[in-house]
Parts: structure tokens; sequence; C-alpha cells
């Protein structure tokens, strides 16, 4: 409006000057405007125009890289696609006491990923190979079969794997052994070796026992109160570590050693001492399978002899180990898939369970 009031007002004053030269003017004017619209117009054509135009090579070029690809990656083939079976190919398990996990698996060709398709069923509860089937199909016909096979055996026993005297210089690489095979054993420590230890057998889900601080059987058998402060030593240091107090113990020789006779001046020390256990709610641990890494055996092979062939068929095996000797931790794995593949289970220590008592000699 202001515009236009303007422009009244420039003819108004236009009406001073002759009328032919103000006919003139307004038709200039008239002229000049036809055009800066028709330029307008023209402009917004063009852009109009030149974005059908680019649009029009966007669509086309995808399409063709699309083609492109097509061409090269998927032309027909013989090739079947490549399936990976999620897990072990062979799994083995326990009747009743294992559990099996469907991690499927995952098939690939030329094109891309294929679908798989799966048949066959576990039970985990009867004893049994099964198999399941795992097959693809690509998109030209080509097929793939593979298979998983799940052992499921007899239960045959438990075994619980103990360690005495560490942590030691072998502990970690027996911790390695016992994540891959995802075993929990008991440890019973001393103040040997590094609070990282310890740290990472709490952390790794194994039993913390104790086995007193000093393991000085001329100290710890001298009398009750020795006992007694060396033992609550070593369970403060598994506390300030860990968090936890443990009350499962094993006496260093076991309970039914004679080396204590030679320190307690035939005051029956250990009978005092098992019955300071029992009223101090404390629950201690013997063995029913020596693996005679402590005397008698010097090579992981007569470890591993000693431990499969005292096995308990059908029951429960206490097997005694050190942890501070190396041809016994080495010995460890291959005691492990013994059992595994016999029908053992491995379970850790726990104040419920068997304890392979010896029983008392003084
Ligand atoms: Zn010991």
């Amino acid at each position: 409006m202001g515009r236009r009031n303007r422009k009244v007002g420039k003819l108004d004053d236009d009406k001073q000057i002759a009328p032919e030269f103000a006919v003139q003017k307004t038709l200039k004017m008239r002229h000049r405007r036809w055009w800066k619209r028709r330029l307008l117009r023209l402009g917004c054509l063009g852009i109009v125009a030149l974005s059908i135009v680019l649009a029009v090579l966007l669509v086309t070029s995808t399409v063709m890289t699309k083609v492109a690809e097509q061409q090269n990656v998927c032309q027909p083939d013989e090739e079947a696609p490549v399936i990976t079976i999620n897990g072990d190919e062979i799994i083995t398990l326990v009747a009743g006491r294992g559990e099996y996990t469907e991690l499927g698996a995952t098939a690939i060709d030329a094109c891309g990923e294929v679908a798989v398709e799966m048949e066959g069923e576990v039970d985990v509860n009867t004893a049994g190979v099964y198999r399941v089937f795992y097959s693809a199909t690509d998109n030209f016909g080509n097929a793939a079969k593979v298979r998983r096979k799940i052992n499921v055996l007899e239960y045959h026993g438990t075994i619980y794997l103990t360690f005495d005297d560490g942590p030691g210089d072998y502990t970690a690489m027996l911790l390695d052994v016992l994540a891959k095979y995802n075993i929990k054993a008991t440890f019973f420590v001393t103040n040997n070796g590094d609070d990282a230890i310890i740290a990472r057998e709490y952390d790794e889900g194994h039993a913390i026992g104790l086995h007193t601080a000093s393991h000085n059987y001329a100290y710890i058998y001298a009398s009750v109160d020795n006992f007694w402060a060396d033992l609550i030593a070593v369970q403060e240091r598994v506390a300030r570590i860990t968090g936890y107090t443990s009350k499962l113990m094993r006496f260093p020789g076991g309970s039914s050693n004679l080396v204590s006779r030679n320190y307690d001046g035939g005051k029956h020390i250990m009978s005092a001492l098992t019955a300071l256990m029992d009223e101090r709610g404390f629950n201690y641990f013997d063995w029913n399978v020596d693996s005679k890494d402590a005397g008698g055996a010097t090579t992981a092979d007569e470890v591993y002899n000693n431990v499969i062939s005292a096995l308990k068929i059908g029951g429960e095996s206490v097997v005694l180990q050190h942890d501070v000797k190396s041809f016994s931790v080495e010995a460890v794995e291959r005691i492990v898939q013994y059992g595994i593949d016999n029908g053992f289970i491995f379970e850790k220590l726990t104040a419920d369970s068997f304890n392979a008592h010896h029983g008392v000699n003084n």
C-alpha cells in the first residue's frame, strides 16, 4: 500500500508537467515492469527444471549402482552357503546335571546372509547322543547342512578340585584353565601370594577356604590359642580382600595328621581343634583322592594318574592338590577333560558339601 501511495503521489506531481510527456513516462514504466515479471517467471521455471534434472540423475545413478551390485555379487553360482555353528560343535553334558543352551548357527553366501533352519532336540535328562542339524539354501537352490553333537552322559560322580597352600606362582594359570571349562574349585589359602589372586579366585566364583596364615606346624600345633590366632589371621586377610568371612577350612596335614603330635606335648590337639571348629561354626574338609603332589608324585603324568585312578565312581571325590606346585597345576586340564568325558561333574565345596573326614588320631 505504501508503494502504491508513493506512485500515486508521483502521478499527482506529474500533473504539473505536460500531459504528452506524462503518458510517455507511464508507458516506459509499464514496459519495465512487464520485463521484470517475465524475468522472474523465467528464473523460477529454470530452478524447477534444474531440480527435476538433478532428481532424475540421482534416481538413475542409485538404480544403476544397485543393478551393478547385483550383477557383480549375486550372479547365479553353484556354491552352497557356508554355515557356522555358534558355540561348540560337540557338547558333553551329564544327564540331569547339565543345561543345553541352543546358540544356533549363521549362514553366509556370495549374496550375504542366508536364513538357517534348525531341527533336532536334546533331552538333557536322558543319557544318549543327540544331534541338532542346521541347514541353509541360497537363492539359486544350493543347500548346506551341518550338525552339532550333544553327548548326554550317565552321571558318574562329583569331583571337588581343591588346592592348598596358595596363592602361588601357578595359581593364575590354574584359574585360566578353570575359566576355560567354566569349572569352580576350592582354594584353601594361606598368607602366601598376591592379594589380587585371592580377589580373582573369589570374583570368578571359586570357594575360598582357610589353611592357616603361617602353615607352620611347630607354631600352629603347639597350642589351641596359636592355631586359632593363625586361622583368624588368614580369615581376616580373605575378608579384607573379598569382603567374605570364610568358615571353610582345612588343617595343614589334614585332621588325621600325626605331625601335630610332635608339637602339642601329647595333649590331643587335633581332637581339641576339631571340636573347636564345630563349636565356632567352621567346616573342616579333608580329602579322599590324593594326587600325592606333596610326596610321591613329581610329574604332571603321575598327578593325573593318581587322581583319575582314585575317583569314586558314582560318588563324591574331594581331590587334594597344591597350586604352589607347577607339575600339579599342569595336570589339571587333563583331569578336567577326563572328568567331562566320563560323566563327572565338578563342584566347589560349601558348608553343606561332603567333607571326606579322615578321623582324628590324636
Ligand atoms: Zn598345606
